[in-house]
């Protein structure tokens, strides 16, 4: 379950990932995380779309 609002414009997995340290407590140290070496090999699927708020 996200912990965190991912802020617009960030993948909220790779966001939480690096700013939630219980994301990687399963792994081993050194141990690559499979859901982040993928989103760094075939880019983010999915990013949080910014907001459009048109203001002159
Ligand atoms: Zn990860
Ligand atoms: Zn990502």
């Amino acid at each position: 379950m996200p912990g965190k609002d991912t802020p617009p414009g960030e993948c909220p997995q790779c966001w939480q990932h690096a700013h939630d340290r219980r994301a990687h407590r399963h792994l081993r140290p050194r141990e690559d995380c499979p859901q982040c070496v993928e989103h760094l090999r075939n880019g983010c699927p999915y990013i949080v779309p910014k907001q459009k708020t048109r203001r002159r």
